[in-house]
């Protein structure tokens, strides 16, 4: 039936709009009065339309908020390729982009001349990007994903507004941070944490590949462990992992991530919170 559509996003406005009285009025004479219910009224667990007092206060952004893409490249502490280049520089990302806003230049061999795997330029014009993530979506090595950093105005959009390789790369473990499911969600379809080509070549020669909800092999991915496990009692009296302790561990990585996720974010807001109380308190001193 015509219409159906629109009388659904109608009703979804409109709970939005009682929503915000309810909200207010269960709240009343508390809301932003404590650092708890800040941080829930700026959390994914509040709702109505509110306004906050921008920039000083932040809602939280969800993990699939898409701004502007970055590239993944090695942490700079990665044992075998500090801040290396996820991208091949296969192009496919600057094919399907639909405003055609990103441009590589591929790295070649200065004596043979043939192409190297990596991007020696990579530029992206962000005044025209319209974050829809297909480049994101297309890449066949996880090597762009879209950015949960949205303040970038600035006063000149001559070349500011042009990102290049630089600007553009961000650590792996950035991208675990803001986006923790996701990233596991393909590291499980990877076979492992690293990129493809490391895992394949690691498959190769039977080395040990870190692999999500395994044992983790791999120092510089740490482990998202739920804050809730609790160590046994053995394990506690004496320091040293009892029996099932591993096997706990083991399980605590395999999929209570969503969990994990939500605690890892709550962490951050209360940390970012903490600082904004701690330059409160230092402004009125
Ligand atoms: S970001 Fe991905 S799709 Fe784009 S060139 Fe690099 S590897 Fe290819
Ligand atoms: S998000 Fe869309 S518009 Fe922006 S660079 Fe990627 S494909 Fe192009």
């Amino acid at each position: 039936m015509y219409g159906v559509g629109i009388l659904k996003g109608l009703g979804v406005t409109i709970r939005h709009f009682f929503n915000t009285y309810v909200e207010d009025l269960r709240y009343v004479g508390k809301k932003l009065n404590s650092t708890q219910e800040f941080e829930r009224r700026q959390g994914a667990g509040s709702s109505g339309i509110y306004t906050v007092q921008y920039p000083e206060e932040k809602i939280a952004v969800p993990e699939r908020f898409r701004f502007v893409p970055f590239l993944v490249v090695e942490d700079d502490d990665h044992p075998e390729r500090p801040g290396h280049d996820w991208c091949t520089a296969c192009g496919i990302c600057a094919k399907v982009c639909p405003p055609q806003c990103i441009w590589i230049v591929r790295m070649e061999d200065p004596v043979t001349k043939r192409p190297i795997p990596q991007p020696e330029a990579f530029f992206i014009d962000i005044d025209i990007c319209m974050n829809c993530g297909f480049c994101a979506e297309f890449c066949p090595f996880d090597a762009i994903k879209m950015d949960h950093d949205y303040e970038l105005a600035d006063y000149d959009r001559t070349g500011v507004h042009i990102h290049d390789k630089d600007k553009l790369s961000k650590p792996f473990s950035y991208w675990r941070s803001i986006a923790p499911t996701t990233a596991w969600e393909e590291a499980v379809d990877r076979g492992g944490w690293e990129h493809i080509d490391i895992i394949k070549q690691k498959q190769k020669t039977g080395a040990p590949v870190a692999k999500p909800g395994a044992a983790w092999d791999s120092p510089y991915v740490p482990p998202i462990v739920p804050v809730k496990e609790e160590a046994p009692a053995e394990a506690a009296a004496t320091g040293v992992p009892a029996a099932g302790a591993a096997e706990a561990a083991t399980a605590a990585t395999e999929m209570p991530v969503e969990d994990a996720a939500k605690e890892e974010r709550r962490k951050k807001r209360e940390a970012a919170l903490a600082r904004k109380h701690a330059k409160e308190q230092d402004g009125e001193g």
